[in-house]
């Protein structure tokens, strides 16, 4: 089922690292759904109407998921509230770069990683609803560049 104009709502759940982990979406907590929902309308398709094909590397995990993921117990990823994704039309930097010029009409977050390495991805949090808009924060490997 398509959740957006170019998201489906298996992606709320994939996992590309650990599919065998990942929890069925019927199993997940509508209040994550809808925590996910905005990282998708608010960020993920405003990246993929600026960047083109965008892949969901990784989304909502529960506790297993998020363990074999090497994440911490408080990671935003368990309230559906963080995505990692890569886009496959432009690399991972330049649009790491033009998050930072503020360049994608649309899209918001409250921090933005840039992981680097062999296979640069993004991750992108929001904050809960009621902790008020995002900062726009932006970390390249967790060092933040701003704020
Ligand atoms: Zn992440």
């Amino acid at each position: 089922m398509k959740i957006s104009p170019d998201f489906h709502d298996w992606e709320l759940t994939v996992s590309t690292e650990h599919p065998d982990l990942v929890t069925p979406l019927v199993d997940v907590d509508p209040l994550h759904i809808a925590n996910a929902m905005r990282v998708v309308l608010g960020h993920l398709q405003p990246t993929r109407d600026f960047a083109g094909q965008v892949t969901t590397l990784s989304f909502i995990r529960y506790a297993e998921l998020n363990a074999a993921a090497g994440s911490k117990p408080t990671s935003s990823h368990l309230l559906g509230l963080a995505a990692d994704y890569r886009p496959s039309e432009i690399s991972a930097l330049d649009l790491f770069e033009s998050f930072q010029r503020m360049d994608v009409p649309g899209a918001t977050w409250d921090k933005l990683n840039l992981y680097t390495g062999s296979r640069p991805y993004i991750h992108v949090a929001f904050r809960p609803v009621e902790e008020g808009q995002g900062r726009l924060r932006i970390y390249r490997d967790w060092e933040l560049l701003n704020g």
